[in-house]
């Protein structure tokens, strides 16, 4: 029952939203974990003008960042929220992925999901979001990163338990839609929550899925 209406849920969104064309599993694994520890507690348009800075002022790779000044690193980073720790982040994961792993993180992401998850969020500042991010849009890895959209949104909808930790809402979606579905269920939820399923003062009378939500008001 509730996969089947998983599966209403999907089409919906699938009618009302357009996987924007970069929503392939085909990124740069470093570029996708730099950018993703740029966006943690970020807006998306400030993340993209702090890596773009990023990126005008280095070469983003290991060995470049491991070597930068962490000062230049911050300068990079202002635009976007808590840039000193951000800058320090990738400067230590920078170092570690040159010197543990030759400086490529194709090693890492080659290994069985649940180790290659495992060795990522033993860097600094990886937690499970951003680990799940970097093996989903960088490996095609079979997971679901829950971002605060993801999570509020699954909550309401009924996908997930309302008090459910990260691992539990993780694990809630995966068990209800097939892994090829796994990159358009996170894109498609985000830009729910986004448009419609707001944090304060959801848009219910003209969301698509008031149909089938449990929480419409
Ligand atoms: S009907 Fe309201 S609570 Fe339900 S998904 Fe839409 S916006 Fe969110």
């Amino acid at each position: 029952m509730v996969k089947k209406k998983a599966e209403k849920i999907l089409q919906i969104l699938k009618e009302n939203f357009s996987l924007p064309k970069w929503a392939k599993s085909s990124r740069d694994p470093f570029e996708t974990l730099i950018v993703t520890i740029i966006s943690q507690n970020t807006a998306s348009k400030n993340t993209a003008k702090a890596f773009e800075n990023l990126s005008n002022r280095f070469k983003i790779t290991p060995e470049v960042l491991a070597n930068a000044e962490t000062s230049e690193i911050e300068e990079c980073l202002k635009v976007a929220g808590l840039f000193r720790n951000k800058a320090r982040t990738i400067k230590q994961v920078s170092q570690i992925i040159h010197e543990k792993f030759g400086g490529n993180l194709s090693s890492v992401l080659s290994l069985p999901f649940e180790k290659a998850r495992k060795t990522l969020m033993e860097f600094p500042g990886v937690g499970p979001k951003t680990a799940d991010v970097v093996l989903l849009f960088a490996s095609e890895k079979p997971t679901i990163p829950v971002d605060t959209h993801v999570n509020r949104v699954a909550k309401r909808l009924g996908l997930a338990p309302k008090t459910g930790d990260y691992e539990t809402v993780r694990t809630s979606l995966q068990r209800l839609y097939p892994s090829k579905d796994y990159l358009a269920v996170h894109i498609l939820l985000i830009a729910l929550g986004r448009k419609y399923c707001r944090a304060r003062n959801p848009l219910c009378r003209e969301c698509p899925l008031n149909v089938v939500c449990p929480s419409k008001r």
